[in-house]
């Protein structure tokens, strides 16, 4: 593959580029190998990184017979680079590069066009490391004016909605051109590069390797985001969420796809809290359906605004009552549906446990201790289903409250030693990592027959423990976990999902 070859319209040439960030020549040249074993297609040697400015022959070993592509770069400051030399100096060092067979050479705009190097190919950049620049548009049109091969673009995202801006460069383009959002919030920018054919995008060697705020590793492009299926044809799924760093969601719906064979990818998508950033947000993905958005996952906090946003007649009936989605699917004309499989999930897991049908609840005595978010789901669920419920919470109004408005009853933490019910579910975080020797129920009375704690990690709490030894049936917060992704899953692809495969996931990730 030719530099100078346009491959916006294939998608399938996008290389992977491997910024090499050593401070020696000899460890970059290390590097280098490395980046090439582990899938990159072209490598970025970043000369600014180099604790010295290399000699002639540093410069020559380097770049001889190089396993990948090689582009070479020496950012100044004021891009946001480390060279701090003589501009002539940098501007000589670009040029013996280019003269010594890097296959191309990196140039801010701001040089001017007569001390631009001529006997490599030129990538013709520009950094904005605090916002989205104002007149992006006209500098990708100068840049496609311009004699360089390769345009870049690169600035800061306040949301993934600046992303889709750097997506829509892609799309305008006159030339091959590279456009990121920076920053967490811009991933989407980085992983859907190749569907929207860019000519590369940037992947780090390791997680401390990065030469710019949110650049997944290259092991992250090819194992978690699918990056070899990617294709122009690839449908978007994402998790909506502040922070979103930490949810599993994407490595179990990509290992879904994978293992049911779809063409699609799951991307975290960081949204500060508030629903005007919300909004904003889903505004901008609904302007672009030629994104192929199908569905997102919605975690705290934005499961209220996500109803909010979708419409109480656009959205299963006990999600409305719970007052919050966690599914939004996208059909093919825009139109959007919400749903609630926290609810779903956390009964069945209940219900395949006991052996029994949701509605066979009719009647049980639960015990739900807690009030929050996911109380609020699973009171819901069991009073829909006729179980008879009272909450148990540390702050009794906050009880009581939820209670009256799902026509449950409520009782402070004291009254949990006359505890009558047959189930018991913890809704509360007491038990989770790292506090695993709490236990939500000290003494397990009698009539308690089953025990579903929803906390997940670990996946066998110490109430669970307790609970076995007590002769009860144990349900795991695992199952609920795996149970919503799966009902996610099938809503959004009308294909049985790989159960075992995202289960799978979770154990591992969760090193049980
Ligand atoms: P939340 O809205 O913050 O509610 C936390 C609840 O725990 C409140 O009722 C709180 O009581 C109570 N609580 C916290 N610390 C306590 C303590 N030391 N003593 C007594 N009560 C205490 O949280 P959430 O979103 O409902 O999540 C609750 C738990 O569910 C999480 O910790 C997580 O382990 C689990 N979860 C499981 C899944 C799954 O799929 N399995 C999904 C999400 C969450 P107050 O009202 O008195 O503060």
């Amino acid at each position: 593959m030719r530099l100078n070859e346009h491959t916006a319209m294939s998608g399938s040439n996008t290389r992977l580029i491997c910024p090499l960030t050593a401070s020696s020549p000899a460890a970059m040249r290390e590097d280098m190998t490395a980046a090439a074993d582990r899938g990159a297609n072209a490598v970025e040697c970043r000369l600014d990184l180099l604790a010295r400015i290399p000699t002639d022959e540093q410069l020559r070993q380097l770049l001889a017979d190089p396993p990948v592509e090689v582009i070479v770069t020496c950012r100044p400051t004021r891009e946001g680079g480390r060279f701090e030399g003589d501009e002539t100096e940098r501007l000589r060092l670009l040029a013996r590069a280019a003269d010594l067979g890097a296959r191309a050479v990196d140039i801010e705009i701001d040089v001017p066009k007569k001390s631009r190097p001529t006997a490599a190919a030129t990538i013709l950049s520009h950094h904005d490391f605090q916002q989205v620049p104002a007149d992006l548009e006209s500098t990708l049109a100068k840049m496609d004016a311009s004699a360089a091969t390769v345009n870049k673009i690169a600035f800061a995202a306040a949301g993934p909605q600046d992303a889709m801006r750097a997506l829509d460069l892609l799309r305008t383009c006159k030339k091959p051109t590279i456009a990121l959002a920076m920053g967490e919030a811009g991933v989407i920018s980085r992983i859907l590069a190749k569907k929207f054919g860019a000519y590369g995008t940037f992947a780090a060697l390791t997680a401390h390797a990065q030469s710019a705020p949110g650049q997944p590793t290259i092991e992250e492009f090819r194992s978690l985001y699918r990056w070899d299926s990617i294709t122009p044809a690839t449908a978007i799924y994402g998790v909506i969420g502040h922070p979103v760093g930490h949810s599993m969601s994407p490595a179990i719906h990509n290992a879904a796809f994978t293992a049911a064979g779809l063409d699609a990818v799951y991307v975290p998508l960081l949204i500060e809290p508030g629903a005007d950033n919300f909004n904003r947000f889903m505004d901008a993905l609904l302007a672009r359906p030629w994104m192929d958005w199908r569905g997102l996952s919605v975690t705290i906090p934005h499961k209220e605004n996500a109803l909010a946003y979708v419409g109480a007649e656009n959205s299963d009936e006990l999600a409305v009552k719970i007052g919050a989605l966690n599914t939004i699917t996208i059909g093919p004309a825009g139109g959007l549906r919400g749903d609630n499989t926290d609810y779903a999930a956390a009964i069945d897991a209940l219900c395949i446990a006991m052996g029994i049908s949701r509605k066979d609840l009719a009647g049980k005595n639960v015990a739900v201790l807690g009030a929050g978010g996911v109380a609020r789901a699973v009171v819901a669920a069991l009073v829909h289903y006729q179980a008879q419920v009272t909450i148990y919470n540390r702050t009794v109004s906050r009880g009581e409250k939820l209670a009256e408005e799902f026509g449950a009853r409520a009782a402070g933490r004291d009254a949990l030693d006359a505890l009558e019910a047959e189930i018991v579910i913890n809704c509360t975080s007491i038990g989770m990592h790292p506090n695993v020797d709490a236990c939500a129920l000290p003494e397990i009375p009698p009539p308690v027959k089953v025990v579903f704690d929803t906390v997940y990690n670990p996946v066998k709490t110490q109430l669970l423990t307790q609970a076995s030894a007590a002769g009860c049936k144990t349900v795991s917060g695992l199952e609920m976990f795996v149970n919503q992704a799966v009902a996610q899953f099938e809503t959004w692809t009308d294909t049985k999902a790989p159960r075992q495969v995202m289960r799978q996931v979770v154990v591992t990730r969760l090193r049980i």
